[in-house]
This record gives structure tokens, sequence and C-alpha cells, in this order.
């Protein structure tokens, strides 16, 4: 029978991993035993999304046996009109990273190359790999920012595609408005530079981060910028994500490969709702980063010399998580806290298994974390 198989599937599909998408919540509770899971591993909003998505998903019950709309025009004119992207360049996915599938399929044969930066948001490296690319992951500098220099090189050399994820997830490291520039000037016009800014509503309230929209509105060569409404807009459990291309022939190709109605009805429903309701969301990310640079502080001072974190290293992170270098293996810390109900992300990559990513919680959340964190430490040197 694997022999059969063997001899059918594709090359590409046997080798690639299948993506870390973390413990649910019901596997960590009966694994340990826990009554309620703190849920710091998939950099969701927890103060949840406008209640006009509730009102929106209840009205939306009586239709349920019609067929989405597979133009999602209502949406469509929203974003249209709120972004100052005409109507017929906007795409959907079912979440942003069907759209980075996509592309891969559309765009990706054996042998193209593929740009982006370690340590990868995995589909950055999977759906390309899926397509017999060679994927080339660009260093940190030792400060864990985004090294400029080696990716003005890289895509100087004219890779096929490049995801440039703005900021890093899971480091939360941007590219400011200068180096983008410097970016954009080094890539030339016959690469297809993917802009991934899932992070965008909490970026943007960071000094220097660009404009990426009104950057790109010059550029010759093939583009598109990723947005979602799993973040900041607290809707990852419908799966709504689009993107903003370089022309109406680019979103063409798109629909020509999804599948007609990748954007179900209570997804088209509930990202509507939210988006008309812009100041509940602004709210609760102002509310999220003021929580972010407390957690860096108070993580910092538990970090100082002689302190229980000594050792520990924080990166500067303008999204709604914190990328921690441990300065000890991860993943037996990311265990303790997983036996006291607290799921984290360790990261896996060669070069970073010390490192976990942590998102912001609600305030006893972090302070939750912060104290189990300190423990797993303290128990470890015991
Ligand atoms: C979360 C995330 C996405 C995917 O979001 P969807 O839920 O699929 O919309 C894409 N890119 C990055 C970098 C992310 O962190």
């Amino acid at each position: 029978m694997t022999s059969l198989l063997n001899a059918l599937v594709r090359p590409e599909i046997a080798p690639l991993p299948v993506y870390n998408a973390g413990l649910s919540d019901a596997a960590v509770r009966a694994r340990y035993g826990v009554a309620r899971t703190i849920r710091l591993g998939s950099n969701e909003n927890p103060f949840g999304p406008s209640p006009r998505v509730a009102q929106a998903l209840t009205a939306l019950a009586a239709h349920v046996g019609d067929y989405p709309d597979a133009h999602a025009t209502q949406l469509r004119q929203a974003l249209a009109e709120g972004t100052g992207m005409a109507e017929e360049r906007l795409v959907f996915g079912n979440g942003s990273e069907e759209l980075i599938k996509l592309l891969c399929e559309i765009f990706l044969q054996p042998g193209d190359v593929v740009v982006t930066q370690r340590p990868v948001f995995g589909l950055h490296q999977i759906y390309p790999e899926m397509m017999g690319a060679k994927v080339q992951l660009l260093n940190l500098t030792a400060a864990l920012g985004f090294d400029v220099p080696a990716w003005c090189e890289a895509l100087r050399a004219g890779p096929k595609l490049a995801f440039l994820p703005n900021p890093s997830n899971p480091v939360g490291c941007m590219v400011d408005a200068d180096a983008m520039a410097r970016l954009l000037a080094a890539a030339p016009e016959t690469t297809l530079l993917v802009i991934d800014e899932a992070y965008y509503e909490y970026a943007r309230l960071a000094d220097g981060y660009p404009d990426v929209l009104a950057q790109l509105a010059t550029r010759k060569g093939p583009w598109m910028v990723l947005r979602t409404f799993s973040k900041a807009w607290a809707l990852a459990g419908l799966r709504v994500g689009y993107g903003l291309a370089s022309s109406a022939e680019l979103a063409a190709l798109i629909d020509r490969v999804r599948t007609p109605f990748n954007l179900n009805s209570a997804a088209q429903h509930a990202a509507l709702a939210a988006w008309q309701d812009a100041p509940h969301m602004q709210r609760s990310v102002v509310q999220t980063v003021q929580l972010r640079e407390a957690l860096a502080q108070r993580l910092q001072t538990l970090a100082a010399a002689g302190a229980p974190l000594a050792g520990l290293r924080i990166a500067p992170s303008v999204a709604n998580f914190l990328f921690l270098d441990l300065g000890r293996p991860a993943a037996p810390i990311a265990q303790a806290l997983l036996a006291q109900g607290i799921i984290v992300k360790p990261w896996k990559e060669d070069g970073y298994t010390q490192c976990l990513r942590v998102s912001i919680g609600q305030a006893t959340d972090n302070a939750a974390f912060v104290h189990a964190l300190v423990q797993a430490f303290g128990q470890e040197q015991a």
C-alpha cells in the first residue's frame, strides 16, 4: 500500500512537514487535566470581535441553505471604500493563508526561487516547497531585526517570488518606510512581491511603519499585500483574509484557481459587520499594544542579572505577540506552562529552539504567564 502511494504521489508532497497548528483547548484540558486554558499560542485577539458580528450571524441563520455570494460583493465594496483600492483589485481567501497557497499554485514551478526569512511563518515555506520551489531563508540580524542589506542582495538576484512578512511572525520586528524603499528599489520587476501584513492594524501604530500601498503604487512589477480578519478583527474561527493586488489581472488569476465559494456566508457577513465597527477593533488594538509594552517591561525587569528570568532576551515587537529567547531550551518550559493550561508556541526551527512566542492576552492572562514562566525557570534550576 505504502509503495503504491509512493508511486503515485507528487515527489514534492511526501517530505512536506505538517503545519504546526498548536494544540486545541480540548486537547490541553484532556491531556493536562486543567479546567481552563489561557490561549497565548495563536496571536488571537482576546477582546473578541464587535458585538455586531453575533447579530449578523444570528440573522444569517435563516439563510444558510443558500450558496454564498461567490464575488463577496458587499464585503468587497466596503473594503474597496475603506482601503481606496479598486474593487477588481481585491481578492479574498479562506484566511490569508489560502491566498498564500493560491499565489504559489499560480506562479511557482519546480526550480523557482522564493525568498523569505527565518524564523519563518511556516506557510511561507511549505506552500512554495509543495510546488517544488526552492526557498531561500534569510537570517535576522544579531539584534533580532530584518537584515535589510541581505534582503536587498537576495531580491537583486531576482527570485520568482518573495514573501516579506511585515511585521515578522514570529519575531514581531518590522521593515520601516526607509528600509521598505530600499527593498522595493532592489527588487526587479520580474519578482512577485508579497507583503504579508497580517498584523497591520497593530503595526500601523508604530513609528516608521510604512504605508506600503503608497510605496508600491509606482512599482512596475507585480505585488500583493495580504491582510486578515483573523488577528485584530478577532475572526480567526471564520477564516477571512484579503489581498490588495497590483492589478486587476493578478486578481483575476486568483479567481481562476480558487474554489468559487472559498469565502462562506458566515465569513462574509461577520467580516462586513466587524469592518463596519472599526472603532471596536481599534480600541482592542490600543489596549493590546499597551499590554504588550507592559509585559515587555515586566519581563525585562525579571531578566536582569540575578533576577528570576536572567538570561532571557526579548525581541522588539510591533505586533500582538512577543518573541522571547529564553537562553535555554524552550520546549520543556512550554511543557511546564501547558501543565498549567497556558498555551504558548515554542519554536521548533534549527537555531531557534530556545525561543518561544507568546501572544498578548488580557492583563490577568499575561500575569499568569509571567508567574508560570518564573516558576518553570525556578524548577529547572532546582
Ligand atoms: C496569522 C497569519 C496569517 C494567516 O492568517 P489567516 O488566519 O489565514 O488569515 C498569515 N500570515 C501571517 C504572517 C500570520 O501570522
